[in-house]
């Protein structure tokens, strides 16, 4: 079961459509993991239906109003992750949430991987107009990503293993936002690789003595692609 899930705002946010495809992306993956969250959007779009149907004067009001404040009170729903494991999710396709199937054609192996760091791959999948830039990043078992802090806001979704930071563990389906006042390290477990998707409004900044090098790098990979 995922412990770390979008906040309320960005539920209502997604369920109004008003996100950026960054970050829709991020939480339409989490839903897929999330029962609970699932749930929840499902009210709040029902709310939001009924809200629109409110917009006509009509006799009833006071039975639409019940029926919001039934889907409000009525209990969430919980259920276990769905398990998705590194080995298995590489090679099939139907593992890989819904949401992401449409950029790759074969399972995450299928991707164009980029050493972006020692232990670290990441592959960009896509942009949305605002620039924010979504990618998967892919950490090897045991691997350090280094202490980093962010020049804007940076969502994460973990897809498959765990890793860990200053703030605790993340299991698949944990959804995180890191803010441009944030700096953390996260550490992938040793048992698997973690991957992750990771939707970045400007590049991260290595803050540690020995990754310091690699921030032009990054820098570079974040420019806009020549058409
Ligand atoms: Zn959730």
């Amino acid at each position: 079961m995922a412990n770390h899930h979008p906040n309320e705002e960005l539920l209502m946010a997604y369920s109004a459509s008003s996100l950026p495809i960054s970050q829709a992306l991020c939480v339409s993956t989490h839903l897929e993991f999330c029962e609970q969250c699932r749930s929840h959007t499902q009210k709040l779009n029902s709310i939001g239906g009924l809200l629109l149907e409110s917009l006509a004067p009509k006799a009833g009001s006071s039975k639409l109003k019940g029926q919001v404040m039934a889907l409000l009170d009525e209990p969430r729903q919980t259920q276990a992750a769905r398990p998705c494991k590194t080995a298995e999710v590489a090679s099939n396709t139907f593992l890989i949430p819904r949401p992401l199937r449409q950029f790759m054609s074969d399972g995450y192996d299928s991707l164009a991987w980029g050493w972006t760091a020692p232990d670290i791959y990441t592959s960009e999948i896509c942009r949305d107009d605002n620039g924010a830039q979504v990618s998967l990043l892919r950490i090897n078992p045991g691997g350090d990503v280094g202490k980093h802090s962010h020049t804007g806001d940076e969502y994460t979704v973990i897809l498959s293993g765990s890793f860990s930071d200053e703030d605790g563990i993340y299991l698949a389906g944990d959804f995180l936002i890191r803010d441009k006042h944030q700096q953390h390290r996260p550490v992938a477990s040793k048992d698997c690789a973690c991957i992750c998707l990771t939707s970045v409004e400007a590049p991260i900044q290595f803050t540690g003595f020995f990754r310091r090098w690699l921030n032009p790098l990054i820098c570079k990979s974040y420019q806009p692609q020549s058409l």
